[in-house]
């Protein structure tokens, strides 16, 4: 069993991506070749936002955005001390303070009951993880940026892209969504890509020029860049991969559900998605204890598992003397406790069954 099933998938989609594939090599325009423009117009679409910028992975994603609404040293950005690294490195490389917020403990996603306070003059955005496919309480994070002069929000939307809230897809909730193509978040590609998606003909130019050393146009640099293009070949796989989201999206909802259906019948708890949210199940994240055995006794099967995430950044020796280690109980505990469980589309029910029956078999013969 594979944690994320992406030999299926390929298998599945083979044809149209070995044939989109070989017209990049045909043409040879590796490097903003016609497929980036193609994708960048059918994300957008998908996504419902005027702008679909394509970049070279959700990290560079994270740091175009904030260099685009202009993060300047000394600026505080407010964010979730659980989560993959890359949410928190982007802020620092520029200079700027993660200002960090406890999470919800059924969720793992921040707790916007607790943002607020931590507004200062110097809060330059808010910058939150739709984790584990779910999405942030977003109305709720705006409503607060919008309180306090309109505080740009940057959606982290590596692991939700194709998630529904309140009629809307992830990533264009805020004033910037970024997500990842990395092969296994819910849309990936064969190597790094990522995607940032907004409404605001300003901030999208300045991405775009960002991406390309801050070019407006060739070999006139209007502002510091970086070089951030996603490559037409990765492009080429996303547009075959799009063909099937839709039956995937729907696949990870009954395999998420039937999930949550085995794993409360067995009292093993999950992490919980809330009703008015939505989730994507870019992870299928369960709480226990003894997290290693558990571990050891599912791999023993064949079943692996992953993970999402052993230590709190804050608590990361990079980050810890920069913010306070101590004022995020939850998310030491969240890290304690979650394991996530094999999960994609292609993951079979039979399998699920076994995962279910192996996970409850070793809590029951650990307690
Ligand atoms: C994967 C991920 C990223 C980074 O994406 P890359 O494409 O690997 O750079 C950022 N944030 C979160 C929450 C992620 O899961």
């Amino acid at each position: 069993m594979q944690f994320t099933d992406l030999k299926s998938q390929y298998a599945a989609l083979k044809t149209s991506i070995d044939e989109r594939m070989q017209r990049v090599l045909d043409h040879g325009q590796y490097i903003m070749g016609p497929e980036v423009k193609e994708l960048e117009a059918a994300l957008a679409a998908f996504a419902g936002t005027k702008h679909c910028i394509t970049v070279a992975s959700g990290t560079e994603a994270l740091l175009i955005a904030m260099m685009a609404l202009d993060l300047q040293p000394g600026d505080e950005v407010i964010t979730t001390p659980f989560t993959f690294a890359a949410t928190v490195e982007t802020i620092v490389l520029l200079g700027a303070k993660p200002v960090f917020v406890d999470i919800e403990p059924d969720t793992c996603n921040i707790d916007v009951a607790q943002i607020e306070a931590k507004i200062t003059s110097r809060t330059k955005a808010i910058l939150p993880v739709s984790l584990y496919g779910q999405v942030a309480d977003m109305a709720g994070i705006n409503a607060i940026a919008a309180r306090h002069g309109g505080i740009p929000v940057i959606e982290d939307a590596a692991q939700s892209f194709g998630a529904v809230y309140q009629g809307q897809r992830s990533g264009a909730l805020s004033t910037f969504g970024a997500t990842s193509f990395f092969p296994s978040k819910p849309l990936g590609c064969y190597g790094d890509g990522g995607a940032l998606f907004t409404d605001d003909d300003a901030l999208a130019q300045a991405a775009r020029e960002i991406r390309v050393h801050g070019q407006s146009q060739r070999y006139r640099h209007t502002r510091v860049g970086v070089g951030g293009r996603m490559d037409t070949l990765q492009c080429a796989v996303v547009l075959g991969k799009l063909e099937r989201f839709d039956w995937e999206l729907q696949r990870r909802a009954e395999l998420g559900a039937r999930y949550q259906r085995l794993l409360g019948e067995a009292g093993i708890p999950v992490v919980a998605v809330r009703p008015d949210r939505n989730s994507v199940w870019a992870q299928m994240t369960v709480f226990v204890e003894r997290r290693a055995e558990l571990q050891a006794a599912l791999q023993a099967q064949g079943i692996p598992t992953a993970v999402h995430y052993p230590i709190p950044l804050n608590r990361q020796p990079a980050y810890a003397h920069r913010c306070c280690p101590d004022c995020t109980p939850r998310a030491d505990e969240a890290a304690a406790r979650v394991l996530s469980l094999p999960m994609s589309a292609d993951l079979t029910e039979a399998d699920q069954d076994r995962v279910v029956a192996a996970l409850a078999e070793a809590v029951t013969a650990l307690r």
